[in-house]
């Protein structure tokens, strides 16, 4: 009967440190799928028609997963008006929207770093200092249309998130490059290394980076202009993956062409093939 007990008492304790382990993902599961479930917004809807041409174009597969990601992400991230922006359901649809594209086809997960977004009417000032390899700090006073912080904060301006959604082929778009950099920073210090979701893709991704971000720099170096990727790129990895973030979703069709191994990485990073669109 002691064995018996001792048994019984072995098997509360594992399926209590079992719930204790899972419980917390097992309910945030469960709350986002009941999330999901409710009905998209007429409002929401409408938003997307007139501010966001290229929802539109996106297969209708596509367009459910968006929305949903739209209902969690607006659920969960809580956005704050800074310099008397006002946050609307507007502002919080079409930057969840824009972001969404960066989680299609992969698992659950919603920038799990998050915790904030801040929203700027316009091109906002930051002033930091930075130390140098000599030592020397410098302050920069800087206007930013958008930032991601490593804490979990992403600035944006809604100017620039506007223009952003309202152009989808130029190759600019400040919400896929701050969620980009969000995405990079899950792994630790944005690097260009986001999670590729199988640990045997990052040494081809290493390699071909590492190689393109080097030709875009000689190229500078040389005076030339770059064909599709906008120099600021050349800036860092970190930067690289973030532009070329933006250049994947809106020209697709170009940096396929002119940079085919860098294309098919990100076509394998994002699970998604924008040429299809
Ligand atoms: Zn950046």
């Amino acid at each position: 009967m002691s064995t018996f007990f001792a048994l019984a008492f072995l098997a509360i304790v594992a399926a209590a440190a079992a719930a204790w382990l899972v419980g917390p993902i097992a309910l945030a599961a469960w709350r986002r799928s009941r999330i999901r479930r409710q009905p998209f917004p007429a409002a929401w809807r409408e938003v997307l028609r007139r501010r966001m041409p290229a929802f539109a174009r996106l297969p209708a597969d596509l367009q459910l997963q968006v929305k949903k990601h739209i209902q969690v992400l607006v659920a969960e991230k809580p956005f704050i008006g800074c310099a008397g922006q006002v946050i609307t359901d507007e502002v919080r649809v079409l930057v969840a929207a824009q972001a969404a594209l960066l989680l299609l086809n992969r698992p659950a997960g919603y920038f799990r770093n998050l915790r904030q977004v801040l929203v700027y009417p316009g091109a906002f000032v930051v002033e930091r200092s930075q130390g140098d390899e000599l030592g020397l700090t410098r302050e920069t006073r800087r206007a930013l249309s958008g930032e991601s912080w490593q804490q979990g904060q992403l600035l944006l301006s809604w100017d620039d998130v506007l223009a952003g959604a309202a152009e989808p082929n130029d190759g600019h778009n400040v919400v896929i490059h701050e969620f980009a950099h969000q995405l990079d920073q899950e792994r630790g210090h944005a690097n260009g290394s986001p999670w590729l979701g199988r640990r045997d893709g990052y040494a081809r991704w290493q390699r071909v980076l590492s190689a393109e971000f080097a030709a875009l720099q000689g190229q500078l170096a040389r005076g030339e202009v770059p064909p599709v990727i906008h120099p600021y790129a050349a800036t860092n990895p970190a930067e690289f993956f973030a532009v070329v973030s933006e250049h994947f979703f809106e020209q697709p069709a170009a940096l396929a062409a002119a940079h085919p191994a860098l294309f098919a990485e990100f076509a394998r990073c994002y699970r998604t093939d924008p040429l299809a669109w």
